[in-house]
């Protein structure tokens, strides 16, 4: 294994899966479980990060007259009710998990504390954190960082549905080329929209390398924590 401590970043949106009306999709639950598992099972130190979009973002806040900071903070609750979700499904598998979270809800999860969360992962227990970083204006992106530099993480490893960082957004031009490998300073210049500027800052701060890589290709985790080019990495 190349990495021995990870931080693994999925968008609450992705849980969606192929469902319309369900904002938590079960057949993505388990396929995401198989892939945390594989990686798990070669003895992998594990933390997972989750975003809350497909429940409900900051951003959508003013057009319900919900004003930005209450709607920031309904947006990490919705990124427990994921967390929650995954902890399950990890748990149905067989696995070891903590939730700790960044805003104090004890009857449902631990409240984060580094020290702790380095000690489960250490005893090999998956790590999920929840609520962000518990302060309103920050991302799901910063709070990856963060807990990754917090928990000495040796790599970020973005799962998206798309299979790395490309030239354009290749949803929409199929000319567009992915990069295997990219400076911080480059990915800055050239303008690519990895992680919002505050994630990324903390990254390129923190000599902490992020790889961009598609989640929903099948082996695909492992092959990433395996070293394997499958994605985009940024150092
Ligand atoms: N959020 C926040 N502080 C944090 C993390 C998240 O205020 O530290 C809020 C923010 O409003 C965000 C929402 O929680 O829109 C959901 O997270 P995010 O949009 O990052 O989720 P994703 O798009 O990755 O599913």
């Amino acid at each position: 294994m190349k990495f021995k401590r990870i931080l693994l970043k999925l968008s609450g949106e992705a849980l969606m899966g192929g469902s319309k009306t369900n904002s938590i999709d079960h057949d993505i639950l388990d396929q995401y479980t198989a892939e945390i598992k594989a990686v798990k099972d070669q003895g992998v130190e594990l933390a997972i990060v989750i975003g809350g979009g497909n429940i409900f973002r900051g951003g959508q806040a003013e057009n319900l007259g919900i004003d930005r900071v209450q709607g920031d903070y309904m947006g990490m609750l919705a990124t427990v009710i994921n967390a929650m979700a995954l902890q399950s499904a990890l748990e149905r598998h067989g696995l070891y998990t903590r939730l700790m979270s960044g805003i104090k809800m004890e009857q449902v999860c631990e409240p984060f504390i580094r020290r702790r969360a380095i000690r489960h992962l250490e005893k090999g227990r998956i790590v999920i954190f929840g609520a962000g970083i518990g302060n309103p204006y920050f991302t799901t992106d910063s709070t990856a960082s963060l807990r990754a530099v917090e928990i000495q993480a040796q790599v970020v490893l973005k799962g998206t549905r798309v299979d790395g960082v490309y030239t354009k957004d290749p949803e929409k031009f199929p000319d567009a080329v992915r990069y295997k490998q990219l400076s911080f300073q480059e990915a800055y210049e050239k303008g690519l929209n990895i992680m919002d500027m505050t994630a990324f800052t903390l990254c390129k701060e923190n000599k902490l390398p992020i790889i961009v890589f598609d989640m929903n290709r099948k082996g695909n985790l492992l092959k990433v924590v395996n070293g394997e080019e499958a994605g985009t990495l940024i150092s």
